[in-house]
Order: C-alpha cells, then sequence, then structure tokens
C-alpha cells in the first residue's frame, strides 16, 4: 500500500507505547525501590535504637552495681519514667553513636507516649515498647525524622539520575530511527514515484514507435520479412509490457484499480496464452506438456490480467528453464478453486528466495550471476494480479532441478467434469 505522509505508521505508534510503556516501568521501579530505602532506613533507625537502649542498661546496670542499688530497664520502665531520656546525656550520646554507626545522619526526636498517640502520629518512627499501664495503653518510645524523605530522596539521586539518562537515551535513539525510518520511507517512495512516473512517460512515445512501425509495415509488406524491423517491433513490444507492469503495480499499490471480472474458461485462458507464445516457445526449442485438465472450470475474472499471469510465469519458464526447457503446466482441481502449477528443469532459485522474489525489483542471486535480462517486475505483477482475484501464488525451487510456480485461483464451477 502507498504509504502517505498524513498517516501515522504503526511502527512510531509502537515506539510511542515503547516509551509510554518504559517511563511506567522506571517510575514503578523507582517507587518501589523509594519504598524500600524507606523501609530499610526505619529497620536500621529500630536496630540503632534499640542497640542505644542495650547500651544504656548496661551501663546503668555496671554503675548500679558500683553504687550497690538495682537498676531497671528502659523497657519495664513507665511513659513518664522513659520520658526523661530525652535529657539524658549518656542515653542521647549512645543513641547518637548507634545512628552514626547504622550510618543514619538525619535529625531526630525522641518522643515518648501511649499507643493512641503512636497511631495518630504521620511522622516516621521507630517505636520500642515500654511498660503498659493499665486505661492507659502500651507505653512506647519512638524516634521520629522529620527530614526521613528529603533523605531517601537524596539516596536516590543516583538511581533517579541513571533511570533519567537511560529514559533520555533510549528516547532519543527511538526517536532518531522513527527518523530514520521515515526518511528512508520517503525517499524510496520519491524513488518509485519517480520511476512510475518514468514509466508513464515512456509509454506515449514507445505506443507510437509500435504504431509507426504497424504502419510502416501495412505501407511496404516486404518489411514483414526484414529481420532489423522485428527487432525493432519485438523490443517496443517488450518495453511496453514491462511499462505496463509498472503502472499496473503502481495503480492497484494506490488503491486506484480494480480488475474488471468476469466468468472466464480456464481452458480459453490457457490455450489462449499457449497459442500467442507458440513462437516464442519454438525460439527456446522448449516442449511444455499438460497434466491434468481444465475442463469447463470458470473462473471469475479480468482476461487479460489472467492471461498475463501465465503469460509472464510460461515467459520465465522459457527464460531460467536451461537449454531446451522441458516445461509441466499441472492442472489440479482443489475444493474451492484450482491449482494450476508452472514448473520447469532450470537454473531454479534458493529456498530463501522464493518469497523474495515476488517483491518489486527483486532478482534470485542466479539470475544476477548469469546474466538473464530482466527487471524483476514480472513475479510481483502475477502476485498482485493473483491476489486481486482472491487467489494465492507460491514458488519452490530445488537447487539445479528447476522450480515450480502455483497459482491457486477460486472457481465458479467445481468439478472438472461440469459439477457445480
Ligand atoms: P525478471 O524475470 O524480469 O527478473 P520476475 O519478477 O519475473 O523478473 O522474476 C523475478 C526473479 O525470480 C527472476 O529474476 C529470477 O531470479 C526468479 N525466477 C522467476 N522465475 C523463475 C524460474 N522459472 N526459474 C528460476 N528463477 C526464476
Amino acid at each position: 500500500m502507498k504509504w502517505m505522509p498524513y498517516r501515522i505508521p504503526l511502527f512510531v505508534i509502537a515506539s510511542g507505547l515503547a516509551i509510554v510503556g518504559l517511563v511506567y516501568f522506571q517510575w514503578t521501579w523507582m517507587h518501589h525501590s523509594g519504598n524500600l530505602a524507606e523501609e530499610i532506613f526505619n529497620q536500621r533507625a529500630s536496630i540503632a535504637l534499640c542497640s542505644a537502649l542495650e547500651r544504656y542498661d548496661e551501663l546503668n546496670q555496671q554503675s548500679a552495681l558500683l553504687q550497690g542499688r538495682t537498676a531497671v530497664s528502659v523497657c519495664s520502665q513507665t511513659v513518664d519514667q522513659a520520658s526523661s531520656l530525652k535529657n539524658d546525656s549518656l542515653f542521647n550520646r549512645e543513641l547518637k553513636d548507634a545512628l552514626a554507626f547504622y550510618q543514619i545522619p538525619v535529625e531526630y526526636h525522641l518522643v515518648s507516649g501511649y499507643d493512641s498517640i503512636a497511631t495518630e502520629s504521620d511522622q516516621p518512627q521507630c517505636v520500642i515498647n515500654l511498660s503498659s499501664v493499665s486505661g492507659m495503653g502500651q507505653g512506647f518510645l519512638r524516634l521520629e525524622f522529620p527530614e526521613k524523605d528529603q533523605y531517601v530522596l537524596s539516596r536516590m539521586k543516583a538511581m533517579a539520575a541513571a533511570t533519567l539518562i537511560i529514559l533520555i537515551f533510549t528516547g532519543s535513539v527511538l526517536l532518531f530511527a522513527n527518523w530514520l525510518l521515515l526518511r528512508q520511507k520517503r525517499l524510496l517512495q520519491r524513488n518509485v514515484d519517480f520511476f512510475n512516473n518514468m514509466a508513464h512517460e515512456f509509454r506515449t512515445p514507445l505506443s507510437n514507435v509500435g504504431l509507426a512501425s504497424n504502419l510502416l509495415l501495412k505501407k511496404h509488406e516486404v518489411l514483414k520479412q526484414d529481420h532489423l524491423m522485428s527487432i525493432i517491433r519485438k523490443e517496443v513490444k517488450g518495453l511496453l509490457s514491462q511499462i505496463e507492469r509498472v503502472l499496473h503495480i503502481a495503480r492497484v499499490e494506490d488503491g486506484r484499480y480494480a480488475v474488471e471480472k468476469q466468468p472466464l474458461h480456464l481452458a480459453g485462458i490457457l490455450s489462449s496464452v499457449m497459442e500467442e507464445m507458440a513462437m516464442q516457445i519454438e525460439e527456446h526449442k522448449a516442449t511444455v506438456r499438460f497434466e491434468g485438465s481444465a475442463g469447463d472450470l470458470q473462473i471469475m475474472g479480468d482476461r487479460i490480467h489472467l492471461k498475463n499471469v501465465f503469460r509472464n510465469l510460461l515467459d520465465n519458464a522459457l527464460k531460467y528453464g536451461g537449454d531446451h526447457p522441458e516445461i509441466i503446466i499441472s492442472i489440479r482441481e482443489q475444493a474451492t478453486g484450482v491449482l494450476i502449477s508452472v514448473k520447469d528443469h532450470g537454473i531454479g532459485f534458493a529456498t530463501e528466495e522464493s518469497k523474495l522474489i515476488f517483491e518489486k525489483f527483486q532478482r534470485a542471486q542466479k539470475s544476477d550471476l548469469h546474466d538473464y535480462k530482466g527487471f524483476g517486475l514480472g513475479l510481483a505483477y502475477v502476485k498482485t494480479m493473483v491476489e486481486l482475484h482472491q487467489g494465492s501464488v507460491r514458488a519452490s525451487s530445488e537447487a539445479r532441478k528447476g522450480s515450480r510456480f502455483d497459482v491457486f485461483l477460486p472457481t465458479l464451477t467445481h468439478g472438472i467434469h461440469g459439477k457445480s
């Protein structure tokens, strides 16, 4: 289908979606990482608080032993007792050391209270349970970090920067690739348009040469035997048919072309092609054998184009079929249509080229090596026309054993002998 600049090609949409997906994925990943970093922070702060309390209890016990009194551990104190820890220089020193050891260089407040206060607080907190007081609930001692969010974010700066760089890099590469692809497509389209225009411009003068040669033949009957005249007519005819192929394919690709279909007898089409190509077959010293019969199978199709399809296949079988081409045309009826195969024993092509040769201007490597004349348009035309008839075409080849082209066309009547 012809590419139009105002249509957004699929790959641009796909790239856009890929970028959106990537941004979403990176954002989710960052969010998870943030949560994880906060969790780790809380765990560390809790451990630091616990170890500071343990150490503080230990030191208190040692000094109590020396002074001959019993020390009460913080965990079994009430909230009122524990709240004095805020101003206890020994505890504050131990807590600072523990926080430094667990790498938490953030401002903190030590808060004590009962359960209900703890749950109401939206401050980041690390809680140590104190002894419970009936009616008041469980006592707690917690650390609050007013700047925790800023700290966690600052720890993620490197990750955020790396993510941003990856996003910018990937986005730029995708944008650049899209820009390049669009540019290439535009250039390709420009070349195709130029080629199509050129073909169009060549058609009129070539048709005129053909007409002039016909008139000349009418005026001078002797020229019919002239070798040079027959070369002129043959080459003009060949060039005109190549130009017609280019223009037909271009019109189909543009969506400007519709085949004019009518019920046709397959047998009639094939015999007419054989008649028109009789001279060519003779020139190549070729033999054409039929396997199966078209009977009265009917196809809904365009006579001229269907004839051109088989003419192209036969033409190729003669061109690439070796010295004395042996061509087999087999006709096999199928459930919904007919399969017509054109087989030769010529140079064949590599299996991996069996799809490529149906593309415009593509030729099998062997053909280039052996310098066979051609533009690589015939099979593109065949494929385009067969598909316009709701059919399909397939090529297969075995090295040095020749090639086979299978054309499937839907039929109007089923059954070789006219069943419908
Ligand atoms: P052209 O014959 O003008 O090059 P076609 O489109 O008809 O263009 O064919 C495309 C290519 O397919 C040919 O160049 C040739 O390489 C390969 N090919 C077509 N028919 C045959 C065949 N019967 N045997 C081997 N190769 C073939």
